[in-house]
């Protein structure tokens, strides 16, 4: 899977513009997943934070709900921009600091600067007005002749907001700001309650994803614990996702009568069969170690 380019959006409380990753769409078969939901791609690092406090008025918000602004892919816009051509016509009697100044200014060796004084009239480039200007005034001191004339070049210019580009990125929430959001009860509907619970879950069970031996939540801090017992009873819906991942919080918290009752409470779609199998299995085996699944059949 690839990232796609950052899209930016804005803070709903302030409008400041943030940074978020996206993903190009990408192929997920054959990617492992793990029984508490985690999946092993995309990183963490390219995935869309639950929430975030914004760098400009640091107030907390969902990142899903808000508002595109836009990407960060470059475009470019035409643009006719007016500038004013520099033509010596003469180079008087000055000639040498003539050749000088050429050399000076242009960026010219000595030898093209010459040359350019052999061929008159020389076309010397093209400036703002301004820039033109002085040029042709120090030439004019010198003696020399010169011409300016008015004209239009064309020329792309970037039409992304310079603001755009330096936004902040938007950052995961720490473990500390997902337990402030939830003990403030900022994550109303259920369904954004599940996703920053089940955010800490996947913090919590990390190590364990990278090859740590297991640590049963009993044995972690009391948030963490008290964290996945909500998370095992949070039902967001009547989705058969939802009530596989709850069998699974009652796994890992060792509550096997309880997970036994809610994996066979209904049969599971074809999809999900071989999961809620591979969890019963191990719930017979009385092993509640969050677990790497097997691909599907
Ligand atoms: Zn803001």
């Amino acid at each position: 899977m690839m990232p796609g380019p950052d899209v930016v959006v804005a803070c709903p409380h302030c409008g400041a513009p943030h940074l978020l990753r996206s993903l190009a769409t990408g192929n997920t078969l054959g990617i492992a997943g793990w029984t508490d939901g985690w999946c092993e791609e995309p990183p963490m690092a390219l995935r869309p934070p639950v929430f975030s406090r914004c760098v400009s008025c640091h107030e907390l918000f969902r990142a899903a709900e808000s508002r595109r602004l836009g990407d960060l892919t470059e475009r470019t816009a035409p643009h006719e921009e007016s500038v004013t051509r520099v033509t010596l016509a003469h180079a008087g009697q000055r000639r040498a600091e003539v050749m000088h100044l050429l050399s000076r200014e242009l960026g010219k060796s000595p030898t093209e600067a010459r040359r350019m004084l052999d061929k008159l009239p020389a076309p010397l480039g093209a400036w703002s007005e301004d820039v033109a200007g002085r040029l042709a005034k120090r030439l004019v001191e010198l003696g020399a002749r010169v011409s300016l004339e008015s004209t239009t070049a064309q020329s792309t210019r970037s039409v992304l907001p310079s603001e755009w580009k330096e936004a902040p990125r938007l950052e995961h929430p720490t473990e500390a700001e997902l337990q402030f959001v939830l003990r403030e009860n900022l994550l109303r509907p259920p369904a954004w309650e599940w996703e920053a619970r089940q955010h800490l879950w996947w913090m919590s069970n990390a190590p364990h994803h990278q090859g740590a031996s297991w640590r049963s939540p009993w044995r972690r801090t009391r948030a963490v614990l008290s964290n996945m017992h909500v998370l095992a009873h949070l039902v967001t819906s009547d989705s058969d996702e939802n009530r596989l991942l709850r069998v699974e919080a009652f796994r890992e918290l060792e509550k096997r009568d309880e997970a036994l009752a809610l994996l066979d409470s209904a049969p599971f779609p074809a999809h999900l069969a071989y999961i809620a199998d591979f969890l019963r299995g191990h719930l017979r085996e009385f092993d509640f170690e969050v677990r790497r699944l097997p691909p599907p059949p």
